[in-house]
């Protein structure tokens, strides 16, 4: 598909929406742009995207359509349409592409690719990594699920926005993969963060730590990108009292996908279980808004409590 002569739809203007919508109407795409939120329209019209009025006026007679919402039921809902709405699917081209952006359930992923499939339209799942930065640089990596020829089509498109682009399997498995990855990130990062506050406790600086585990066994993207104390990792989260990077609620929404799939399969994830548990308590609070990372600080505040 050539930017020149595709007609794409993107709704979901939000954080990942706008920025994306962006880079591919700069790559010369002709974008139509839609989002629910009249403010978030509006910032998208300032930043000079073309916004429709409404889904269906966006989604006309469009060869790509790409969602970027919060919610799987955001994206069922919009593929059918409802209370006198047609649905996306009904008012695209035919035989139009379908690509949802949005991190969703594995299950409804699946179930949006055979609403897709039965409208005759052709469909992937394209969740992303690389939060906003990512999306205004163009460098998100997408995790995508779909037939060969469908993942072909959306790449030159998703060229535009990302910097890699895995082609994970069937429908619904780039939300495998997405589910799967942030749970090893979930788990890792909370034991990175008990390792350093045991260390703190029998003694051991910061920078030792780091200096001897970001070199042996303990080595992950926890320890080394988003290094739960300030000092070792200057960028890290924890050098500007946490704010995101990625947000405590993300995190939280993601493992509940994890939990859902977990549920799904009948799969024994002890360690994956209680990180949900763990970060459902940490976004209730002030932790939504923090960093993932900022978990340390719970952790460390349980022990002082236990020790007191
Ligand atoms: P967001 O809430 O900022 O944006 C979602 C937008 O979708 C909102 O503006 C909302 O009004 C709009 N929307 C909902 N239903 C709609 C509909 N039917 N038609 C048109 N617009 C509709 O969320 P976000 O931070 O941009 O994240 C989007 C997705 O990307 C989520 O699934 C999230 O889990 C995932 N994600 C986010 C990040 C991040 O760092 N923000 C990183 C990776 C993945």
């Amino acid at each position: 598909m050539t930017s020149t002569t595709t007609r794409v739809a993107f709704l979901g203007l939000g954080h990942m929406g706008l920025p994306m919508a962006r880079n591919l109407a700069a790559a010369g795409y002709d974008v139509l742009g839609f989002d629910v939120s009249a403010g978030a329209g509006a910032a998208a019209r300032d930043a000079g995207l073309a916004v429709a009025a409404t889904a269906s006026e966006a989604a006309e007679g469009r060869e790509v359509v790409i969602t970027m919402f919060a919610a799987g039921s955001q994206v069922l809902d919009a593929y059918r349409g409802g209370a006198g709405a047609p649905g996306l699917l009904e008012v695209s081209a035919e035989a139009a592409l379908f690509i949802d952006c949005s991190t969703i359930a594995v299950d409804e992923a699946r179930a949006a690719h055979v609403l897709a499939e039965a409208a005759g339209r052709r469909s992937v799942d394209a969740p992303v990594s690389g939060g906003v930065v990512g999306a205004e640089n163009g460098t998100l990596a997408f995790m995508m699920g779909g037939a060969d020829e469908d993942v072909a089509a959306a790449r030159p498109l998703l060229e535009h926005m990302g910097a890699r682009i895995v082609h994970c399997g069937g429908a619904g498995l780039g939300q495998a993969a997405k589910v799967c990855n942030n749970m090893i990130l979930a788990v890792s990062q909370i034991v990175v963060a008990e390792a350093f506050v045991l260390g703190e406790r029998l003694g051991l600086g910061h920078q030792a730590l780091f200096d001897v585990a970001s070199h042996a066994s303990g080595q992950c993207w926890a320890l080394t990108t988003n290094c739960p104390v300030p000092g070792p990792v200057p960028t890290s989260p924890a050098n500007r009292d946490y704010r995101p990077g990625f947000a405590g609620a993300l995190m939280d929404k993601d493992l509940g996908l994890a939990e859902q799939a977990l549920a799904l399969t009948g799969t024994d994830a002890r360690m994956g279980a209680l990180a949900r548990e763990i970060y459902r308590e940490f976004a209730s609070g002030p932790g939504a808004g923090q960093d993932f990372s900022g978990i340390i600080t719970t952790i460390r505040a349980a022990g002082e409590q236990e020790t007191s």
